[in-house]
């Protein structure tokens, strides 16, 4: 759009100016600025940056606690017996407007995929506010020791469940963040749940739009690995014997929503070890979920899911074998695969494709010290190992449809 507009303009002499967003706390020519300073970028010294600049959960040149990043402590599984009883998001019931809106979508989308019985948004600045509120009092104090567990029918977790009324601009990201860091300060939260919170809007979704600005429109063609292969059918039903993709997807057509380590770990996961086209898995993603929005989408799944722009903000790929998912979840228990083989009838197609990618880009793999060890781990099969694995990488590509 943006693009239109200075093509109009100048085809037209018009005299164009662009206002900056006040809905961000970093604008895109600061963005630009700091980008300029490193060869890579990393999320974690803007996100530095962005704690000094606002004095957000500062003390004094100090984070507070002493540390900028609790990610060490936000990585806990729900115990074995299970998550126990969370306490529900805020919902609302759908109002006359939105009805109506539900009415013409009927009408216009009979047959796309999803549904609109369990919508239950927030549509109003009051809604979201009480929605945030109902957030940082009931479910705030588990958020940061939860935030990458998942389990089996509960698709809410401790999460917040804000980026839609923070897209739509019925809450402003700053007020979230100062909420969060008065909970913090009043002793409601430690501050790893703190943290760990800030980090995500103040650093990771601000980071994100930088990024996109930076990189439009080049990163919505990249495809680093040469991706070739169609996203299956079953995205759109959630038809699949994989249990953790079944429930992933299944829950995203139901309310619109997975939190991301489902989107990252588990659905874009299977996508970049799968090798899927990455334009059809950002189509997917920017149509399935009720906070799409390309700016930030794209670079979530190019850029962190997919490593379809090379590594441009990442250091490695983000790929996981059945095992991590097992550790994370109780999706295995229920199964047909199993997340320990690789190969065999009952292997676990991530397990499968996690060592088929290590064959596949080893030389990739081993010439960067961070993923050094993966690249180790796979020169150890013998030859035989390598072929039954490369036949049953090849048996499972030919059968994606039926997975
Ligand atoms: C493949 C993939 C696609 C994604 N697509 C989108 C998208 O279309 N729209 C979107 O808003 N987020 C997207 N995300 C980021 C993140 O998964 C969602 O913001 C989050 O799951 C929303 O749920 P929540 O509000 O309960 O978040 P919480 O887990 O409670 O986190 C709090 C807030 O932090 C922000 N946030 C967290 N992680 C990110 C991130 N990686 N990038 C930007 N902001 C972040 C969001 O505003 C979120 O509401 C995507 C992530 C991945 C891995
Ligand atoms: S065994 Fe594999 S496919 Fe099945 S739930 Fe576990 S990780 Fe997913």
């Amino acid at each position: 759009m943006e693009q239109d507009f200075l093509t109009l303009a100048k085809s037209d002499n018009l005299k164009l100016r662009l206002l900056e967003d006040s809905h961000y706390l970093c604008s895109r020519a600061e963005f630009a600025k700091w980008a300029s300073g490193y060869k890579q970028m990393r999320m974690e010294y803007f996100y530095r940056e962005m704690r000094k600049r606002t004095g957000v959960l500062m003390e004094g040149a100090e984070p507070a606690g002493g540390k900028w990043n609790f990610d060490a402590d936000n990585r806990s599984a729900f115990p074995k017996a299970g998550p126990g009883d969370i306490t529900p998001p805020a919902f609302f019931e759908p109002d006359e407007i939105t009805q109506a809106v539900f009415a013409e979508v009927e009408a216009s989308f009979p047959d796309h995929p999803g549904t609109l019985k369990n919508f239950a948004w927030p549509v109003t600045r009051e809604q979201a506010l009480q929605a945030l509120d109902a957030f940082i009092e009931n479910r705030f104090v588990n958020f940061g020791t939860y935030q990458d567990a998942m389990w089996t029918d509960t698709p809410f977790g401790w999460h917040s469940l804000v980026s839609s009324s923070i897209n739509l601009h019925l809450l402003h990201p700053l007020e979230v963040i100062q909420k969060a860091e008065a909970a913090y300060r009043a002793g409601k939260v430690d501050v790893a749940s703190a943290e760990g919170f800030v980090r995500q809007i103040l650093g990771w979704r601000e980071f994100m739009r930088g990024v996109y600005w930076l990189d439009m429109p080049k990163m919505r063609d990249d495809n680093h690995l040469q991706a070739e292969l169609d996203l299956p059918k079953w995205f759109w039903t959630g038809n699949t014997q994989m249990n953790c993709l079944k429930d992933s997807i299944g829950q995203t057509l139901d309310y619109g929503y997975a939190h991301h380590i489902q989107r990252l770990m588990v659905i874009g996961n299977f996508a970049l070890l799968a090798g899927l086209v990455p334009q059809q898995v950002e189509e997917w993603f920017l149509a399935v979920y009720v906070d799409a929005v390309e700016w930030v989408e794209l670079p979530n799944v190019a850029g962190m899911a997919l490593f379809a722009n090379g590594g441009r903000f990442t250091s490695k790929p983000y790929i996981a074998s059945g095992a991590y998912i097992k550790r994370m979840s109780n999706y295995c228990g229920g199964c047909k695969y199993d997340p320990a083989e690789k190969t065999g009838d009952k292997a676990c197609p991530f397990t499968t494709l996690y060592w088929g990618f290590l064959d596949q880009h080893e030389k990739m793999l081993s010439a960067n010290p961070r993923t050094g060890l993966m690249a180790k781990n796979i020169a150890r099969l013998d030859e035989a190992q390598r072929r039954a694995l490369r036949q049953k990488v090849a048996d499972t590509f030919k059968n994606i449809e039926q997975l």
